[in-house]
């Protein structure tokens, strides 16, 4: 590169739309869509703001949060040597920018994502920003604006950064309970994690122009699928035509877009004075201590310290992945009795990689819904390996809504390499059918008891597993990616998985250790796939013991702890942790 070139990118750009050669100055009056062909090149956080808040009314919330590296993540560089090479290269201290300001002189919270800082990637530092900023909207009763910007969840961060998914969703339940609207705005890119929660989970979305969007990657379906993809597939107009947005917006419209759908949430409504706004860190402090106080059930410390042998982390996932192993049908019928399966979404499908119905355990009435693999080829076929569809996702939902109204409990068995990453799926919404069963479980009033009895692969494993106790098989896994994906990305080929199982921290004893995970059920001696009525016994004891005490609780105690659950995941809680070491 000579040394003029930094100047002249300065002042024109190429357009990746038409190739066209643009005056820098001329685009950025235009909002960074070219003249010529209308391609809607991406914007900084910083800019987006910009264009769309009232000059003045900004008012940026505090961005700074401790270092975070809670696994001491390493690929083929530090993690936190990727983290300070974002911040020099943005000049932000993280993927998302929060702020209060006004649009068209109505008040809002506004989280935008950065799609330069790590792929936008959601990690306990972005998930804690964006929520506090959800917090913010609460508090002030004003409306929350989400503009997303993603590639999924922060692969270095694992299982924490799964977690901020039922987070940030949670937080977003919270403003539906209150009655403020929430509205996202995707733009280019939008997926993973971060489409199958609160992209998706709010009151309206809106597409921007150009913006793509979709659960899983357009390389990785082409991956698996082998076939070619349909034209246009996840763009906004694809999203539009399969009913996954409200509206396609061009950006030059988005400003007055939102001003017109703020002022319908306003009108009519008697202003309500804000709540003053407590400090938000004693507060949770206070709940957390009386969370800990009412001991849910009393807290055995992980059993992770039980089981001597410690397995390696590859040699783990491949025992997670044995055929052999008991599946959910297996579960139910030797762990509980008079199991009666109910079937289908109520909406065209019944998807056979989810099972569920209700059954007995101990004599008592639950509602049981699984994964469901299979031990032979034909039956993992026919269950499509466990990888649920959109509607095996929204049959899962509407069980737990029953369960609810029956008052039943709901136990959940996890083993699923990941939700089903097929065109069909993405056309029927399976980043928003994720989004909303792990929403409904942050706030479902009936006790939830989730255990991961094989592979508890990311936003689908997490769509079951939003729950008041986590257990886990001691030869499970739970990982934001599989290694072999974590491995061809952060590593110069898939080879790497075995070292990458290692780096994401996907067995039962770490995450015990992060608190993900509640407690380890130890397996017998060789494995479970080796003893499976020893499993089913155990597994039994485990579920009555953590089950029994959630049985007393009442429901909106249920919900207000299971959220401090999952609140305990942002980045002061990691960085607590790192501050331990
Ligand atoms: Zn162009």
């Amino acid at each position: 590169m000579t040394a003029t070139a930094p100047r002249e990118e300065q002042l024109w750009s190429r357009c990746a739309g038409c190739a066209s050669l643009l005056y820098r100055k001329r685009l950025r009056r235009n909002l960074d869509v070219c003249p010529e062909c209308g391609e809607h090149a991406r914007l900084g956080a910083p800019e987006r703001l910009r264009q769309l808040v009232d000059s003045g009314s900004l008012r940026l919330l505090p961005d700074r949060l401790p270092e975070a590296d809670p696994l001491d993540f390493v690929d083929v560089l530090p993690y936190p040597h990727r983290l300070s090479g974002a911040r020099a290269s943005t000049g932000l201290a993280e993927g998302v920018v929060c702020a209060t300001a006004t649009i068209g002189g109505h008040p809002v919270a506004l989280a935008v994502m950065d799609f330069r800082f790590l792929g936008g990637s959601l990690g306990c530092a972005v998930g804690e920003l964006i929520t506090r900023a959800a917090e913010r909207a609460l508090d002030d009763r004003t409306p929350l604006v989400l503009v997303t910007a993603s590639g999924g969840a922060r692969m270095q961060e694992g299982a924490l950064s799964l977690m901020q998914m039922a987070t940030v969703s949670q937080a977003i339940a919270a403003l539906r309970e209150a009655g403020l609207l929430t509205v996202s705005v995707l733009t280019d890119p939008t997926y993973g994690g971060v489409a199958a929660s609160f992209a998706t989970n709010t009151d309206l979305v809106l597409a921007e122009s150009g913006a793509r969007m979709g659960f899983a990657g357009p390389r990785v379906i082409r991956q698996i699928t082998g076939r070619a993809l349909p034209e246009g597939f996840q763009t906004a107009d694809f999203l539009l035509r399969h009913g996954q947005v409200d509206m396609v917006v061009q950006r030059r419209s988005l400003r007055a877009r939102l001003v017109a759908l703020l002022a319908v949430t306003r009108a009519g409504r008697p202003a309500r004075p804000p709540v003053p706004r407590q400090e938000p860190a004693p507060h949770r402090e206070r709940l957390a201590d009386d969370g800990a106080a009412l001991a849910l059930p009393a807290d055995p410390p992980a059993t992770a310290g039980d089981t001597p042998a410690v397995r390696d982390a590859w040699d783990t996932v491949r025992m997670a992945r044995h055929p052999g192993r008991p599946t959910t049908l297996d579960y139910l019928d030797s762990v509980f009795d008079g199991f009666v399966e109910l079937h289908g979404d109520r909406l065209g499908a019944d998807c056979p990689a989810i099972v569920g119905g209700v059954a007995r355990l101990a004599g008592r009435h639950v509602m049981v819904i699984g994964h469901q693999k299979g031990h032979t080829t034909a039956e993992l076929v026919a269950r499509n390996f466990g990888m649920a569809s959109p509607a095996g996702h929204r049959k899962a939902l509407r069980l737990m809504r029953l369960a609810a109204r029956l008052g039943l409990p709901v136990v959940t068995l996890v083993d699923t390499p990941g939700a089903d990453p097929g065109v069909s799926a993405e056309e029927q919404g399976q980043a928003a059918a994720i989004a909303e069963n792990i929403l409904t479980l942050t706030v479902l009033p009936t006790p939830v008891l989730a255990v991961i009895t094989g592979e508890g692969g990311s936003g689908g494993a997490l769509a079951l597993a939003v729950a008041d106790r986590v257990l886990m098989l001691e030869n499970a896994v739970y990982s934001v990616i599989s290694p072999e994906g974590c491995a061809a990305i952060l590593w110069p080929d898939r080879s790497a998985a075995p070292q990458a199982a290692r780096a994401l921290r996907l067995t039962a004893p770490d995450l015990c250790r992060l608190g993900v995970v509640d407690e380890v059920v130890p397996e017998p001696s060789s494995a479970a796939h080796d003893d499976p009525a020893e499993t089913a016994h155990r597994l039994r004891a485990a579920l009555l013991t953590n089950l029994l005490p959630l049985l007393d609780v009442p429901p909106a105690m249920l919900v207000r702890l299971r959220r401090q659950r999952f609140r305990r995941f942002g980045a002061n809680r990691a960085s607590a942790r790192a501050g331990l070491r």
